[in-house]
């Protein structure tokens, strides 16, 4: 009992001595939606101005948003759709409100009929006037896809069609098995029953087509033309510029009517995102401006991405509040740095096929050794001797220097040629991460087997 509330105790005061830096944590997480986007008011005017038509009862154009990694696509767009959906959803309690205070009582799909029907008289468009009879007409309904997830035909027609049910009816779409003119169909029905301007959203859109194709695209730009009651427009997110040159020019120029191009965000752009992310995140004495602007410059030599950026203060914040330091520093942004870039070669080098984990392997081996720079034999000779010692079949020569060439483009080696006049050229290779952590990594499964054994042969050769 002692031990157990002393243990308690001492949990309690780590706790409390932490918790100097970090007001909400929530807010640096990817998921948080904040409530403005600084520098993208330009791009949140466009797309709002296009999409304000949908408000007014008419179908929207199908829209494009382009632009690389971390330039805010994927907040942008969400942040929209709750603007959107919000607006719309006021508009039409504002109504029901109307209709109740004159003795009626009424759920949307009523409301939505007698709308329609009183559409058609005479009275109510001269009473309401002709714009607040559309807006009433009907509601709008936004969709989130991630093309990334639903990256078939099948499964985004089903995510659409299980979108517009209700959470436990008893007609959602199964994740596979119907066939596709059933979904087809089933789709339509689920749309017509909607009764809505219904504005789908498709996040990675280009990695749905190199998947499966651009049938899904073709089908939902041309949905409009099956439908009565409902209207689908379009927002498609890439990466790729060049995106729309792979499709059918009949969904190139349906999809890609409004372009919208999000450029990349320099360092000042940076450091005010940062800045208001933090004022919400920190307590306000634990971060200073210049270790935002520290974080926000090195951010911007990565492509001016938002993400990279939001990781490297979280990161320093967390690494900060573990020492239970009050302030966040410019060391912390530093170890932060150091931090993220070995998780991010650990993740690389994870996922290599075996024997290019070997070849790199003895580069390294070959490195804490004291061959920093190694040569094409020196790296074949000690790849051999460990491929052996697993009893794994050992590549010849040529197929070692393609698995090095491969290695050089991940960018976790590099090999230069360098000539020695009369005495012929030859390769040098050095590896691009630190020794010690990464072959630490790597000693588990089958290469677990390598831990304490030495590369065999070690060279003079000074280059
Ligand atoms: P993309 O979809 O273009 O790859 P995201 O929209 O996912 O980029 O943005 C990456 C991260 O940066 C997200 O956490 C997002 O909230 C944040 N972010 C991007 N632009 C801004 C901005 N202008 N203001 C605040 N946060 C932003
Ligand atoms: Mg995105």
């Amino acid at each position: 009992m002692t031990i157990l509330s002393g243990l308690a105790n001492d949990i309690f005061g780590i706790l409390e001595l932490g918790g100097r830096i970090f007001r909400n944590r929530e807010v640096l997480r990817y998921s948080y939606i904040p409530d403005s986007l600084p520098h993208r008011e330009n791009e949140i005017q466009t797309i709002a101005r296009i999409l304000i038509s949908s408000l007014k009862g008419h179908t929207p154009s199908n829209i494009m948003i382009y632009g690389m990694t971390g330039t805010g696509k994927t907040v942008v767009s969400k942040l929209l759709m709750k603007a959107l959906q919000d607006k719309s959803d006021l508009i039409r309690s504002t109504a029901q409100k109307t209709f109740l205070d004159l003795g009626h009582e009424l759920n949307d799909p009523e409301l939505s009929r007698l709308l329609d029907i009183s559409l058609k008289v005479l009275d109510f468009e001269e009473i309401w006037g002709k714009g607040l009879s559309n807006i009433l007409h009907k509601p709008v309904k936004c969709i989130y896809i991630n093309c990334q997830q639903m990256d078939t035909q099948y499964r985004v027609m089903t995510q659409i069609a299980n979108r517009l049910a209700n959470y436990n009816d008893e007609d959602r779409l199964p994740v596979s098995g119907l066939p596709i003119d059933e979904v087809h169909s089933r789709l339509l029905e689920k749309l017509e029953d909607s009764n809505s301007l219904l504005i789908i959203i498709m996040d990675e859109i280009d990695r749905l087509v190199y998947k499966s194709g651009d049938d899904i695209l073709y089908t939902l730009t041309r949905i409009n033309e099956d439908l009565e009651k409902s209207r689908v427009s379009l927002i498609g997110i890439s990466n790729n510029l060049n995106f729309l040159d792979y499709l059918d020019s009949r969904v190139k120029s349906s999809l890609g009517a409004e372009e919208i191009i999000f450029d990349p965000y320099n360092a000042p752009h940076l450091r005010d995102i940062l800045a208001h992310r933090s004022e919400e995140a920190f307590y306000p004495e634990a971060v200073d401006m210049d270790v935002i602007s520290h974080c926000a410059a090195i951010a911007a030599q990565e492509n001016g991405d938002a993400r990279k950026a939001l990781d490297l203060l979280r990161v320093s914040a967390e690494m900060a509040e573990r020492d239970h330091s009050p302030k966040l520093s410019d060391m912390y942004v530093k170890q932060a740095q150091k931090k993220i870039e070995m998780d991010r070669v650990s993740q690389v080098v994870r996922t290599l096929p075996l024997q290019s984990k070997i070849v790199l392997y003895s580069i390294l081996q070959l490195k804490i050794a004291g061959r920093i720079k190694t040569t094409t034999k020196e790296v074949v000779e000690t790849y051999s001797f460990f491929s052996d010692r697993l009893d794994l079949t050992v590549l010849g020569r040529r197929q070692v220097v393609n698995l090095m060439n491969e290695l050089d483009k991940l960018g976790l080696i590099q090999t230069k040629v360098i000539s020695f006049g009369r005495h012929g050229r030859t390769t040098v290779i050095e590896a691009n991460v630190p020794g010690t952590e990464i072959i630490n990594n790597m000693h588990n499964g089958l290469l677990s087997k390598l831990k304490g054994v030495k590369p065999r042969l070690i060279y003079n050769t000074t280059f």
